[in-house]
């Protein structure tokens, strides 16, 4: 026996109550193990318990948050920029080449942020007002009426 618990000896334990693996005074021992024990914490008595049992404590299962370009809280989001990344938010232009996550300030609907890159030229960015499809690297002379 390498472990030589006896009643009213300290032990670490699963407390049932507090649901904490916290230090136990053992109350009762059978064939050398430690049976029941009282938390030295919230004073209750429960049969030893190493661990939780791993079947109630499973949680489901909740996959890893990962914000979606379509989700992107635009409050939240131009809640945590800083003024000057506001005032250095990048203009658009339907030349521009913008990426994902990026500021943009438009003429018309403000800041917004670009929310999905969809094709080479074109952009979805999120305004005030919720998602544009906008334009991107268009060829000067294409239809812009310049
Ligand atoms: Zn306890």
């Amino acid at each position: 026996m390498t472990n030589s618990y006896t009643a009213g000896g300290y032990i670490e334990a699963w407390c049932t109550k507090c649901r904490l693996e916290l230090e136990h005074t053992i109350v009762a021992m059978v064939a050398n193990s430690p049976k029941r024990v009282k938390c030295n914490t919230c004073d209750s008595q429960h049969n030893f318990r190493a661990k939780p049992s791993e079947k109630k404590r499973i949680k489901s299962k909740k996959p890893l948050q990962k914000v979606k370009a379509q989700e992107i809280n635009y409050d939240e989001f131009i809640s945590r920029l800083t003024d000057n990344e506001l005032s250095n938010a990048k203009k658009y232009r339907i030349e521009g080449s913008f990426e994902k996550n990026e500021v943009i300030n438009h003429s018309r609907f403000g800041i917004g942020i670009v929310s999905s890159v969809i094709q080479s030229n074109k952009v979805e960015i999120l305004f005030k007002d919720g998602p544009r499809l906008l334009v991107q690297n268009r060829e000067s002379g294409l239809g812009t009426g310049v």
